[in-house]
């Protein structure tokens, strides 16, 4: 007791004893350390005295006459308004299942008989600290939950926003390219070669439209309702995306070999705008005068599968690895390379709803491996 007090963060504790000069000493003791400490002798004084103003901690005596420490606290314990206070137990008792007791009614710690001063700053200071810490858990979360409400509600906003955007926008764009394609049939060679330039200019700029919004419904999920995830066979998804890109495959001469893929948890239409996407770049993405080569390969990775799809195509600057997976995000010019900067954020969107991860490697020039890796499934 000789070295200087410490400066405790003020702390509001009530101590109940029924013994006097048990209550004098540890009232001197704790407010000589910068507590607040309120005083009662029984059981009953204590529940009005905690339910009136619930300090931030309890020491109670076991032995007292009336109530004793264990009915107290489990009476504490059943009320929504002193529940959470911690109470430490005060006892000469040193039988270990008495102090068992103690815990099982609600109690946090022990405090053994004589006191003992930097054995109980030790224990208050630690309860005061967990209850401060929980105080800040509780607030916190209280907190994330009103932002993960707002930000819910504004996504489902979002989400609605774009739909009804993309789906009002998609009406007059098809009209506008059907007439315009009207125009290109009926009136077929009655066109200067500048009007009918132009008469293609829309057509192309539509078709681009309708391809932008069509990505748009898929990026945001508007155009399919939550599919919930079951076992799905890559090898029928991958044989139908590859029946979708058969004009492209064909037109390119690309050569696309794949292993033979496992099943994993996933939406089947999902799973493919994933090959198709990467496929189709793949094939998109080929340097002048080379034929594409694509290589779809899986290697078991720990708890994950982890697939690989490879081309020999012009390559991405690794400047830009993480850029590319961002909406609009695009590195080559529109006319040379069509597209709409978004296949490669659609695939990263689905594959992390998944729990997994996609990410690319690739050498300018020689070519891109875009990686990402599922879950394996265990029955
Ligand atoms: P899009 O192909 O419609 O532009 P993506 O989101 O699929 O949109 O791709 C974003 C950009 O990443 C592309 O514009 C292209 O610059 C680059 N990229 C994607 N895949 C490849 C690839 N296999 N080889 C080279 N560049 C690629």
């Amino acid at each position: 007791m000789d070295e200087p007090p410490e400066v405790y963060p003020k702390g509001d504790i009530l101590v109940v004893d029924d013994k006097p000069e048990n209550l004098r000493l540890l009232f001197d003791m704790l407010t000589g350390q910068g507590y607040d400490v309120r005083r009662v002798i029984n059981g009953k004084q204590a529940l009005t005295a905690a339910a009136s103003e619930p300090p931030d901690l309890i020491l109670l005596d076991i032995m007292m006459p009336g109530l004793n420490g264990y009915e107290v606290c489990q009476l504490l314990k059943s009320q929504p308004r002193t529940k959470e206070i911690p109470v430490i137990f005060l006892s000469a008792l040193k039988d270990v299942s008495e102090k068992v007791r103690g815990f099982d009614v609600g109690g946090v710690d022990y405090i053994s008989k004589p006191f003992e001063l930097r054995e109980i700053l030790a224990r208050i200071e630690n309860q005061l600290t967990i209850g401060r810490q929980r105080r800040q858990i509780a607030e916190q979360y209280g907190k994330l939950e009103e932002l993960n409400q707002k930000l819910l509600r504004s996504n489902r906003e979002l989400e609605q926003f774009a739909s009804v955007v993309s789906h009002d926008l998609q009406q007059p764009l098809t009209s506008l390219k059907a007439f315009a394609q009207l125009l290109q049939i009926e009136y077929e060679g009655q066109f200067d070669e500048k009007a009918a330039s132009y008469v293609d200019r829309i057509v192309t700029s539509a078709t681009r439209m309708q391809r932008l919004i069509r990505d748009l419904l898929t990026y945001c999920g508007c155009d399919t309702p939550p599919a919930p995830l079951q076992l799905t066979d890559c090898n029928p998804v991958l044989e139908q995306v590859l029946s979708d890109l058969r004009l492209e495959i064909e037109a390119t001469n690309a050569t696309v070999t794949s292993d033979l893929l496992p099943a994993v948890m996933a939406d089947p239409i999902q799973l493919g705008e994933v090959f198709q996407n990467l496929i189709g770049n793949a094939i998109k993405y080929r340097r002048d005068g080379v034929a594409p080569q694509v290589r779809i390969t899986v290697s078991e990775e720990g708890r994950h599968w982890l697939f690989c799809v490879a081309d020999n195509g012009i390559g991405i600057p690794e400047k830009s690895f993480d850029r590319i997976f961002k909406i609009f995000t695009r590195l080559h010019g529109f006319n040379k390379y069509p597209g709409t900067g978004i296949g490669l954020s659609i695939c990263k969107k689905i594959v992390e709803s998944y729990g997994g991860q996609i990410w690319v490697e690739s050498t300018v020039g020689l070519g891109t491996k875009f990686y990402f890796k599922l879950k394996k499934h265990h029955r």
